[in-house]
């Protein structure tokens, strides 16, 4: 724990960490050294973890990177961030994102972007560490903390873990309580771990998990020992190939990296399929439909009444004009331009056309996934991303720029699978890229063995 908060005190300039919490991390460390010499450490005990701004934590600042929750300390800790304070952790401090986890480079924040501890050279402009989940990506790959949590609606953890170099695993929707994490989207949010590799993936992603009676859509099922599962042995196991993910324009290196993730998954004795996802190229402009429209409705309760922010009011103004400045100064750019696409898909003359639709496709979606796997797929090996990180400031003018860097990776959201992300290799100017690989329903653990193979 020392040694993370001073690292964390010698890298300020990553902007990884928005709230540091040194005296929590103090007092939570000797109580973990106090079970250890008590012989009663549970597996995690005295782990420093750095915490996701969009996790509300009992009586320190969780204001999932939003100037509307300027000085909101939540009365309750997230069922998650319970867990892993349950399971021995150290709380470090909360950590940067994008505002209420909408953006894909951690520019969106109020805090100021995170950013990428890699550089093409050293005089070379600074990147992002990808986004929603940029300050865990940044903490996670710079060793200012030994995991991190994050949340992937539309690949928040993937995207960002690939940016960096680091391992990411977004669980199947319900796998982990979403109770006491701002909701963003609540059909597609989860929780999940970033963290140097797969083992330590699957240790901090049994600790996150687990049935919770205050989320109505937390999964009554009993969490399984995933690093037990971790034999290496993927002999026999048939791996999809989606040919709908071989985009045009895609880079030949991340083609490459493709085609060497797949050479290693044979080398280790599994069996490659060409599969078809046929509705593959719906998935990016249904989510953009579907995530705003949830986002408008979540984000309704933020009027300058009940959290944080208020604007201050003129003479002769009324509680209209109260709601008005305050969502007007209290949320940025991206955000408002979410909470008007969805009010829009969501208005009366609108709803069938574009909600509806979206959510016809993503049944669909769901259905191509549901019939590989009935054809006997285990696992499906696609790139996580379409390209390496990029410039800070260089997809922030352009918003549809910016939504594809998700192609890959909503597709999983909308299905409500479960998938990862697994550092791959490096492109020619030395950056990381990552692979992705994308599981059935509640088998995490034989996804994150999968995993291992691309290790
Ligand atoms: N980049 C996507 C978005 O902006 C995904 C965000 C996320 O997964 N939280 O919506």
């Amino acid at each position: 724990t020392e040694a993370c908060l001073s690292a964390i005190e010698s890298a300020d300039a990553l902007g990884a960490f928005a709230h540091k919490t040194p005296e929590i991390a103090r007092e939570r460390a000797a109580a973990a050294d106090a079970r250890i010499k008590a012989g009663d450490a549970p597996d995690l005990c005295g782990i420093p973890l750095g915490i996701k701004d969009l996790f509300c934590t009992k009586g320190v600042p969780s204001q999932a990177a939003s100037a509307i929750l300027e000085g909101f300390k939540p009365e309750y800790e997230s069922t998650v961030s319970q867990k892993l304070q349950d399971a021995g952790t150290v709380m470090l401090g909360k950590l940067n994102m994008d505002e209420f986890a909408m953006g894909s480079s951690n520019e969106t924040s109020t805090y100021g972007n995170a950013v990428n501890p890699w550089r093409r050279g050293n005089d070379d402009a600074a990147l992002t560490p990808g986004g929603s989940s940029g300050g865990s990506a940044s903490a996670v790959a710079a060793d200012l903390c030994l995991g991190a949590t994050g949340t992937d609606t539309g690949g928040s953890i993937r995207q960002p873990a690939a940016f960096v170099g680091i391992t990411g695993i977004k669980p199947t929707y319900g796998r982990c309580s979403r109770w006491g994490i701002v909701a963003f989207a609540s059909s597609l949010d989860q929780a999940g771990p970033m963290t140097k590799d797969v083992r330590d993936a699957a240790i901090m992603l049994e600790a996150m998990c687990g049935h919770d009676p205050k989320d109505s859509t937390s999964a009554d099922l009993p969490v399984p020992n995933f690093e037990a599962m971790l034999t290496g042995d993927v002999k026999g196991k048939t791996i999809g190939i989606p040919r709908e993910y071989r985009m045009d324009g895609m880079p030949d290196e991340i083609e490459a990296l493709w085609a060497e993730g797949r050479k290693m998954l044979e080398d280790a004795g599994a069996v490659m399929k060409d599969i078809s996802l046929p509705h593959t190229k719906y998935a990016l402009p249904a989510y953009y439909v579907i995530a705003p429209a949830e986002a408008s409705s979540n984000l309704a309760r933020y009027d300058g009444v009940r959290y944080g922010h208020r604007a201050k009011l003129a003479q002769g103004d009324g509680i209209t004009e109260m709601y008005e400045k305050t969502r007007a100064e209290g949320f940025g750019a991206e955000v408002q331009r979410r909470v008007m696409v969805g009010t829009y898909v969501l208005s009366a003359g609108f709803y069938d056309a574009y909600y509806n639709r979206a959510r016809k496709v993503r049944t669909l979606i769901k259905k191509d996934f549901e019939d590989v796997f009935a054809q006997g797929v285990d696992a499906i090996l696609t790139p996580a991303t379409p390209s390496a990180a990029f410039e800070l400031g260089k997809e922030m003018t352009d918003p549809v720029e910016m939504y594809l860097n998700d192609v890959f990776t909503v597709t999983v959201n909308l299905a409500g699978l479960p998938g990862i992300a697994i550092p791959a290799g490096l492109d020619k100017s030395g950056l990381p890229l990552g692979l992705q690989l994308i599981g059935r329903p509640w088998e995490e653990g034989d996804l994150l063995n999968t995993a291992c193979a691309l290790e």
